[in-house]
């Protein structure tokens, strides 16, 4: 993973947006056991997050191509961590809109904010950075 390149997703915009109020922002999914990114996701309207639209989901590329693939939730695989194995989400199909989805396993994920750049920039916790030499300004 040597010089990877981020992308900026944008938000999409549409009828489903709609039909939540239009309030929209960009998710990071990660495995609660191992912290491993799981996806990243436009959740459209206030509200616990229950399920993930596949046409929801940006990254991984995996799930955004299967969108444009399947139309049928037999052709959808289970949600796993592709690090630890762990069980996310399963199949569904949301019949009021007849979409494909996620349903999320409570517990399995934690999710945070993010401004739709993937790879998602945080992972380095050990802030090796906030102790650079050479800076004697000190402030409290
Ligand atoms: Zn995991």
């Amino acid at each position: 993973m040597v010089d990877q390149k981020t992308t900026q997703h944008s938000l999409k915009k549409d009828k489903y947006v709609n039909a939540r109020g239009g309030n929209s922002h960009f998710l990071d999914l990660f495995c609660s056991k191992c912290n491993q990114h799981l996806a990243l996701y436009q959740k459209d309207g206030h509200g616990r997050l229950l399920r993930m639209y596949l046409d929801r989901i940006f990254e991984p590329q995996e799930f955004s191509f299967l969108h444009s693939r399947i139309s049928d939730k037999a052709g959808m695989p289970n949600l796993k961590c592709s690090k630890c194995g762990a069980l996310i989400g399963t199949p569904m199909i949301y019949e009021a809109e007849r979409r494909l989805a996620f349903r999320l396993i409570h517990g399995s994920f934690v999710k945070k904010k993010s401004d739709g750049v993937y790879p998602p920039a945080q992972q380095t916790h050990n802030s090796h950075n906030t102790e650079k030499g050479g800076s004697d300004e000190k402030r409290n």
